[in-house]
């Protein structure tokens, strides 16, 4: 805000919005993506960047750049020895390919015209002038998109689903509850492109007949609150959401739902629960939400990165999504990534790239050039991959076969100084806090376990304490009720197949 506040008052200096020939207009946009670069300026005519931005450097960027067209060559990015003046040319973006990041952080997600500029509601028009429901599922079932929230279901299958259920009051719900520590991609879409959401879910909404949608949002992000509810109203205020939208006899409503940041509300059943005003709790399926959802209707529920991909399908087709990626994982998918990296920050890139080339190549390496021991994907319903499959392809099935789920995108890489039991803790210690307690093998079991590499850690351990907690684990894992308590065991178990003498040397000791 600072350096936003010192551009405005040099541009206003120098009168470059009224007299100048290039009237200069400042852009406040979301996060484009390289945490560890910002804050950052980009010059959009020539797009180059100047990252690590202080307020001292502002004047210097007007008057030599903005009014004499001269770039601040010392302010520049270096990598590798060299100057970096466009920022699609830096390691962090070369590799990436950005469709649901497609407008994030380059424009401002609180002008609806900056939407339309970059064919903002086309699809939309497309679809309601030229294509039948069913026509809109088809095409995104070729495409191949599946959920982007964890469970990867395709996402047309589910959209089938609704549309044949019987009911003339059906729902769509944009599932914006991200919980996982570590994971931020649905904050930044949201706060920085939140039409994109809008138009997919008005575009969902033709397709299963649902007249009325909600966008389920965590307490914790205000921002991508306070911006989604500014495009609500102006995708309202131009005909886009309301009644006889462009012309034709389809009416469309969205209201924002905001949660008290239960990461269990991000389970289907709980968050529709939580919307109707209920305890957020999960409940048995079947029934599935398609057939029996918010208030007993059929409702379709969609992650945000997964809705975030609908406008470029509907806009460049389903054959050139399937085009990207894998044979079973189509399109791209968004990583946060975190922890002991080089560069931070978001990461798209085409599903099957693989673990050494998102490290390596786009977050830089490790920090402090230390060795890599192993990268925790899917947050803490996921699981540890060590270096031997630092080569593995980033996609739904290669990820599983090693006992970790891609999830909603989560990926903490750690250095070789990192503890992984303590790293199985942490995470355990977050799902025993967030059980909500309706089913005994989750809530007591994570219980039991937490207590184990406790007592591990203090070096107390035991050695049956290890077939203890992979016992423990797989029972949890089967016999709980939802997602949360089937998946919570995960952190603890991979770290024991693959670390399994780091547990044994901590009760070595305490022997
Ligand atoms: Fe609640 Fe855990 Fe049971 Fe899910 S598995 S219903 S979070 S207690």
């Amino acid at each position: 805000e600072e350096i936003k506040d010192r551009f405005e008052e040099e541009i206003k200096k120098l009168n470059l919005t009224e007299d100048y020939e290039i009237k200069t207009v400042i852009s406040n946009t979301g996060c484009i993506g390289p945490c560890s670069l910002g804050p950052i300026a980009i010059i959009k005519d020539d797009s180059t960047f100047y990252g690590h931005l202080k307020t001292e450097n502002v004047e210097r960027i007007v008057r030599e750049h903005l009014l004499q067209g001269k770039i601040v060559e010392d302010l520049l990015t270096e990598e590798n020895g060299e100057k970096i003046e466009d920022f699609k040319e830096i390691r962090f973006m070369k590799k990436q390919k950005r469709i649901a990041l497609r407008n994030t952080g380059i424009i401002d997600p609180n002008k609806i015209e900056e939407y339309i500029e970059r064919d903002g509601y086309q699809a939309l028009k497309s679809v309601l002038n030229n294509l039948t429901p069913l026509e809109v599922i088809e095409e995104i079932k070729n495409s191949g998109l599946r959920g982007r929230g964890g469970a990867g279901f395709p996402t047309g299958m589910k959209w089938s689903f609704a549309h044949q259920a019987e009911g003339e009051q059906k729902y769509i719900i944009c599932n914006a509850d991200e919980g996982d520590p570590g994971a931020f991609m649905d904050r930044s879409i949201l706060e920085g492109d939140p039409h994109s959401i809008i138009e997919a879910m008005i575009i969902a909404g033709y397709a299963i007949g649902a007249e009325q949608g909600y966008v389920y949002v965590r307490a914790e992000y205000p921002l991508a609150v306070k911006n989604l509810k500014i495009a609500i109203r102006a995708a309202e205020n131009n005909g886009y959401l309301g009644s006889n939208i462009y012309g034709s006899d389809f009416s469309f409503n969205l209201e924002v739902r905001v949660g008290a940041g239960a990461f269990v509300c991000g389970e289907e059943t709980a968050l529709i629960a939580s919307i109707e005003g209920k305890r957020g709790q999960p409940s048995t399926k079947p029934p599935y939400p398609a057939n029996s959802g918010l208030w007993g209707k059929p409702t379709v529920i969609n992650n945000v990165e997964t809705l975030a991909n609908i406008v470029p399908i509907i806009n460049q087709g389903s054959d050139w999504f399937s085009s990207i990626g894998t044979e079973k994982s189509k399109g791209t998918k968004v990583f946060a990534v975190a922890g002991d990296v080089k560069n931070t920050g978001l990461v798209e890139v085409p599903m099957g790239t693989t673990l050494r080339e998102i490290i390596f190549d786009i977050a830089g390496g490790i920090a402090e050039d230390k060795g890599f021991k192993a990268a925790q994907i899917g947050g803490p319903s996921g699981g540890t991959i060590p270096k031997e499959y630092l080569d593995l392809q980033i996609d739904y099935e290669s990820v599983k076969k090693v006992g970790a789920i891609v999830g909603s995108g989560g990926l903490v890489i750690m250095d070789e100084d990192n503890s992984m039991v303590d790293v199985a803790r942490f995470f355990l210690e977050f799902t025993e806090d967030e059980s909500c307690g309706k089913c005994t093998p989750c809530r007591v079991g994570t219980k039991r376990m937490l207590d184990i590499l406790e007592k591990i850690l203090e070096g107390k351990g035991r050695r049956q304490d290890l077939d203890k907690l992979e016992k423990l684990g797989n029972t949890i894992k089967e016999t709980s009720l939802c997602g949360l308590g089937q998946t919570a065991p995960n952190p603890v178990l991979s770290t024991l197949k693959y670390f399994r003498e780091e547990y044994e040397t901590l009760i070595k000791q305490a022997e």
